[in-house]
């Protein structure tokens, strides 16, 4: 695989270059010629001409491209507006095919499966390189459906995008299908001596505090944890509402958690009802964290990670990188990151709206992120690959001081976690018998009543309650401290008589008095287990205290009925189970 970079100046200049890849080609065992195109440059007439030059000069010759924000060249920011580049398949049993559809959230499904029927009829494809305009539009649909691609197919790109990060012009084209404002390009490559290795590295580190997705659509982020959206900026990083939100918050973007892998999403602007604009889909639901982007720590992890690309010894590099990481560096830095990757192989790519990756048959859709595919025809050419990672960069002395404040953050936050969960947790529970306490229990009860009441369909929910016979005399004769035992031992068997029992609440609901919530199951289950508690009850022994009875009454709610009626029926069901002798079950309807 041999590459050529043409930095477009115009079409004189682009058929001399011509020429020379021709002359090339004719002294070297040459196949497959592609050409991709990168333009910064909006004029789509100017593209089209370029295309025409191709056609003309080198009618065998591939060609796919799209409008970007910037492009790669040589491993770093390009001068040029247009770049080409033209990959030259030194091997004949290297296969590439170009297809090229409107890209419509409508059709996102018929598209998918043209390319999967496709993928299907030429068995040979093992990567996919693809090219799209994806402003304005939702990827869920888009991503789920790539997932039916064969499973052993990688699958990389990038949106295409705008020098103008404000403006949603944008395009792709390639040869034989004009050029689109709506389409996705898809290059299919492959054969038995064509080799990818796909990966992304975005370097930006998760913070370990955690928020739920309460309320979300599309690229709107409205709640987390069910507060405004941007409070998680204001409250914590004391971020405002001004021009500078986006700049302040690329630092600072939110890791989305998706399986095992973290995705970033960026806020692009902030609504006066503050909502968040995202720069992709939100899913509710979801977990995600504060990210944080320090230059030091990014240029580590690109290298640590980057080094996998080198061992694979590429001899083309792709590179699909983040326009908002253009943002993040500024021109003056942004390609001290791209740079290591340059020593290994030719380095080209652009800067992207959205980044794509496919990690075990899932189609992934970055933000903030750069995605690299690596290519090599035939088996490695060295012995040893380049080194880009120098270990020592890990060195413990020279960690940056904001790395100590995030570790210093870390650990004050899991503390406070830690004693977060231990106080919630005693809120709720009741201290002698580790069931949960009269108003955790109550609540469970309502809130087990409401469910019932939103959903059509009715689940039955029955109550046990009980009560220790006679326990007055328990403490009398074997003093309190034993009497605290039989209470634990009610507690105990319980909780090993609902091992397994759906939908199974346990509650102390005061001195000797417990409540099971049952509210999946209806009385005649009820009763049942309110038996087994029973005997097991009975059969117990205690050190100091003689074996114990209990009384249990039990009753299923009726549809409609409040908590208070439910209560009253299961505290009678109690009375005449005591009523009548104590030591039994009594169900009441
Ligand atoms: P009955 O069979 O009618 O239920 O008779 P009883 O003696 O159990 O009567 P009652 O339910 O009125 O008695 C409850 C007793 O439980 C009174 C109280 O001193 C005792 N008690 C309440 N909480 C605790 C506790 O946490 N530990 C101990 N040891 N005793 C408690
Ligand atoms: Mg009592
Ligand atoms: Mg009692």
């Amino acid at each position: 695989m041999k590459q050529f970079q043409i930095s477009y100046t115009d079409n004189d200049m682009l058929c001399q270059k011509l020429d020379e890849i021709d002359q090339w080609c004719s002294t070297h065992s040459a196949y497959t010629k592609i050409f991709r195109i990168y333009s910064e440059d909006m004029d789509f007439n100017h593209i089209r001409q370029i295309c025409d030059v191709l056609d003309k000069k080198m009618p065998d010759a591939l060609y796919l491209g799209c409008t970007t924000n910037a492009n790669i060249l040589d491993g770093a920011l390009a001068n040029a507006k247009v770049l080409l580049t033209c990959t030259v398949f030194e091997y004949e049993t290297t296969k590439a095919q170009i297809l090229q559809f409107p890209f419509l959230e409508q059709t996102v499904k018929e598209d998918v499966e043209k390319l999967r029927a496709c993928c299907l009829e030429n068995p040979w494809i093992s990567a996919i390189e693809m090219h799209a305009t994806i402003m304005d539009m939702s990827m869920k649909e888009f991503c789920d459906e790539m997932t039916t691609l064969p499973k052993n197919i990688q699958v990389f790109g990038g949106g295409a995008f705008n020098p103008n990060m404000d403006d949603d012009t944008a395009a792709v084209f390639s040869k034989g299908n004009g050029l689109l404002e709506h389409g996705i390009i898809f290059l299919l490559l492959g054969g038995e001596d064509f080799h990818t290795y796909s990966t992304f590295i975005s370097g930006w580190k998760p913070l370990k505090r955690r928020f739920r997705v309460t309320k979300a659509n599309r690229e709107l982020l409205y709640e987390l944890d069910g507060k405004p959206a941007f409070e998680i900026y204001q409250k914590f990083l004391n971020i405002n509402k001004n021009d500078k939100f986006f700049s302040n918050t690329l630092e600072f973007p939110l890791f989305v958690e998706h399986d095992d892998v973290d995705i970033l999403r960026c806020p692009l602007a902030v609504n006066d009802d503050d909502s968040l604009v995202m720069s992709s889909d939100m899913q509710e639901d979801t977990i995600v964290r504060l990210a944080y982007g320090d230059p030091d720590t990014i240029l580590t992890s690109i290298k640590r990670d980057g080094q996998k690309i080198a061992d694979f010894q590429p001899e083309v590099i792709q590179t699909f990188s983040c326009a908002a990481r253009r943002a993040f560096w500024g021109d003056e830095n942004i390609s001290d990151e791209t740079l290591p990757f340059f020593s290994v192989a030719p380095t080209t790519g652009f800067y992207t709206h959205g980044e794509f990756l496919r990690m075990k048959g899932d189609m992934l859709n970055f933000n903030v992120t750069l995605v690299l595919a690596a290519m090599r025809e035939g088996e490695p050419k060295n012995e040893k690959p380049v080194n880009i990672y120098d270990s020592q960069l890990d060195n413990i002395d020279k960690i940056p001081i904001i790395r100590r404040f995030v570790s210093f953050i870390e650990a004050s936050t899991a503390e406070l976690e830690e004693i977060n969960m231990k106080l919630a947790m005693t809120s709720i529970t009741d201290g002698l018998t580790r069931l949960y306490n009269r108003s955790e229990i109550e609540r469970r009860i309502h809130s087990a009543l409401d469910k019932r009441e939103s959903k059509s369909t009715g689940n039955n929910i029955s109550l046990i309650m009980l009560d220790i016979d006679n326990f007055k005399k328990v403490n009398d004769i074997f003093g309190h401290k034993e009497g605290d035992h039989v209470i634990q031992g009610l507690a105990n068997v319980l909780r090993n008589e609902t091992i397994g029992v759906h939908s199974c609440f346990l509650g102390r609901w005061g001195g000797e008095e417990f409540m099971v919530l049952l509210s999946d199951s209806d009385a005649d289950y009820a009763v049942v287990l309110a038996e087994k508690i029973r005997t097991a009850f009975a059969a117990l022994t205690y050190e100091i205290a003689t074996p114990q009875t209990v009384s249990i009454g039990v009753t299923q709610a009726k549809d409609g009925e409040d908590a208070d009626t439910i209560y009253n029926r299961v505290d009678k069901a109690l009375y005449t189970a005591k009523a009548n002798g104590k030591n039994q079950v009594v169900r009441m309807d």
